[in-house]
């Protein structure tokens, strides 16, 4: 919980008073000619050098395991290691989930295509031949799931998010209603950008809701399943077998990755999903590929071990992450606490803070930061079409700046935030 956006303006004098202290304290940020970036969510250098020791596995002689020659051609399904490794974090059986290549939203590009080109189970038609495609995007979300429908011409329909995940009354009457609504985004931990947690109320809606669709399908993206900031591994539930507990075994894909325990660039991405999806997913993937990069799983395996092991991995990273979540916090609430000017999140887990501004001004603070050195992803990223329709969202990605930068860039936010605030305030 955060404080509330309050839109009651305190008097003319002191309006102006507070503007003009907010205008000379931009001044002088200007002069400072900071060069600072919270745009994307990446791990910082500190963070991927905690995996350095993967650098030199699997090590000559260690190719071979389970019978399994990880240099070889084959073994589409991903090393049973690291599916096993898995399993219990992304609440999938093993024998569903297949270990893939270094990017999950590879996969759900995948996933899109394969639906469009190859009938999915319970599908009449290729969802190439269907008039229309659409699914549902919970806003503020991910601008990069945003971009996959963009990319292949599926209409996006917001749906407002809840401190429990997507408005579930809307979600459940859009899908009632609609046999072209095939599809929900959803990142049900932590979720990126507001570090939400789906309840568990809010999952077993999501499996039990009927479809107008026969193929409706939720983009589970567990991108953060392991990435806590507190000492709490909050736990979500699990969709799969809820999806088959209420009748609707194919409904989930499941995603998620390593990119942000090991190498952003070099990990291992997961797909899980009922027997059925799994079937159809292999036999289109066996057409893009003869199998994925095993010597990659299997450093990865003797990296992390076990589920211990990634357990104490992911306590390391959250270390160097935690002062950083700490830093946003403490400078808004000493900055804007008590302001009416803002509101944000303040998540147990994940790599971002969400910040809401008066309705029409985040574009306009975010081209102030920029003016004053501070780069932030796009106002607008967090919606369909990098249109937010009341400008008020602003992305907070502070991961990748050391944690001094991270306090400037915020001492640094919060006075745009109050100079655009007063400023529109004052009319
Ligand atoms: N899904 C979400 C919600 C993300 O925030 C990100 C990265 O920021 C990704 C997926 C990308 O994952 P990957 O690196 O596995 O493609």
């Amino acid at each position: 919980t955060s404080p509330a956006l309050d839109e009651s303006a305190p008097d003319t004098s002191t309006l102006v008073e507070q503007r003009d202290r907010a205008a000379a304290d931009y001044a002088t940020l200007v002069g400072r000619g900071l060069k600072l970036d919270l745009t994307r969510g990446k791990p910082s250098s500190a963070q991927l050098d905690l995996s350095n020791d993967l650098l030199a596995l699997p090590g000559a002689g260690h190719a071979v395991v389970d019978g399994t020659d990880t240099r070889n051609y084959g073994g589409l399904l991903g090393l049973t290691g690291l599916r096993e490794l898995f399993s219990a974090a992304l609440q999938v059986p093993t024998a569903q989930l297949l270990a893939a290549d270094n990017a999950s939203l590879a996969v759900m590009h995948d996933c899109l295509v394969h639906a469009q080109l190859s009938v999915l189970p319970g599908a009449q038609r290729r969802w190439a031949d269907e008039p229309k495609v659409k699914f549902l995007c919970p806003v503020p979300g991910y601008d990069r799931h945003f971009a996959l429908c963009e990319r292949f011409g599926i209409e996006m329909i917001q749906v407002p998010m809840t401190e429990d995940g997507p408005d579930m009354d809307v979600v459940e009457r859009l899908v009632a209603a609609d046999p072209a609504v095939k599809g929900i985004w959803c990142v049900p931990k932590y979720s990126n950008p507001d570090g939400v947690v789906y309840s568990d109320e809010t999952a077993r809606r999501l499996a039990a809701m009927p479809t107008a669709a026969p193929d409706f399908r939720i983009f589970w993206d567990n991108a953060y399943a392991v990435h806590h900031l507190t000492d709490e591994e909050v736990r979500i539930a699990d969709l799969l077998a809820l999806c088959a507990e209420h009748g609707n075994p194919d409904r989930a894909f499941v995603f998620g990755s390593t990119s942000k325990i090991t190498f952003a660039g070099s990990g291992v991405s997961f797909f899980g999903s009922s027997e059925a999806n799994v079937a159809w997913y292999l036999k289109n993937t066996a057409m893009r590929t003869i199998g994925p990069d095993k010597v990659n799983q299997l450093r990865h395996l003797m990296f992390l071990r076990d589920e211990d092991g990634l357990r104490e991995h992911m306590r390391r990273h959250r270390e160097l992450l935690r002062p950083k979540f700490d830093a946003v916090d403490r400078i808004l609430t000493e900055q804007l606490d008590g302001t009416g000017l803002a509101s944000w999140s303040k998540p147990r887990g994940g790599y971002f803070v969400s910040l809401d501004v008066p309705a029409g001004c985040a574009k306009e603070v975010v081209r102030r930061a920029a003016e004053a050195g501070i780069a932030l992803t796009p106002a607008g990223a967090t919606h369909p079409h990098g249109q937010d329709p009341e400008d008020r969202t602003i992305r907070i990605g502070p991961t990748f700046p050391d944690l001094a930068d991270v306090e400037l860039a915020m001492a640094g936010l919060a006075t745009c935030v109050r100079l655009v605030g007063y400023e529109r305030l004052l009319g």
